[in-house]
């Protein structure tokens, strides 16, 4: 999916120089982290959003049907994961929900497959029990402010999860401003005190 190159026997979807190619982010690695006001346990980006390999890779993931994209990136992801300095045991991988609508139209949430390949690493069960209730906007139409102000109460937990863990790690695709992770934090928070975690295939 890189450079349209045949693959051979041990490349999937990509070839390998592509894929060494593809730019790190080193998100972890820089000091002062925080998205709005909430605290995490540590967040990851595996690389960096503007790149055309990257953007190619995560368009196929979520509108051309690639959903092995998610699980190969997503085992990448788990490996970043466990190297981290601040990695603890993780209970419970939650992917941040996609509306009803536009999974039933896409056949399946983008994220579920990452955290599906990150589960693979790190060894932790993947368990939806996020809801996004309202539609909203499309966000790319709309100011930063805008856009937080759509997204802040549309995360919540589905009425029959319980979540009795202590390390929670929330997988998506790609952080942009940030507000959709923070609405998914929150909305996890209600259930009482839970150390919270983030990794995303890319940061924009
Ligand atoms: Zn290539």
């Amino acid at each position: 999916m890189g450079c349209g190159t045949i693959l051979v026997s041990n490349e999937n979807l990509i070839c390998l120089s592509c894929f060494i190619e593809l730019p790190k982010s080193n998100f972890h690695t820089q000091n002062s982290i925080s998205i709005g006001l909430e605290e995490y346990n540590f967040i990851i980006g595996l690389y960096k959003y503007n790149n055309d390999v990257i953007q190619q890779l995560i368009h196929a993931l979520k509108y051309n049907g690639k959903s092995s994209v998610g699980l190969v990136l997503g085992i990448e992801l788990g490996k970043l994961i466990l190297r981290n300095d601040k990695y603890e045991e993780v209970d419970l991988i939650v992917p941040v929900p996609i509306h009803r609508n536009k999974k039933r139209k896409r056949g399946y949430n983008q994220s579920y497959y990452i955290a599906k390949g990150v589960a693979k690493i790190i060894n932790a069960p993947v368990k939806e029990i996020l809801r996004k209730s309202e539609k909203g906007k499309s966000q790319t139409a709309q100011k930063k402010y805008e856009r937080w102000l759509n997204v802040k109460d549309s995360f919540s937990l589905k009425s029959n999860s319980k979540v009795q863990v202590n390390h929670v790690l929330i997988i998506d695709d790609v952080i942009t401003t940030g507000a959709t992770i923070e609405a998914c934090v929150k909305a996890i928070r209600k259930y009482g005190k839970v150390k919270i975690s983030i990794a995303v295939l890319a940061i924009a």
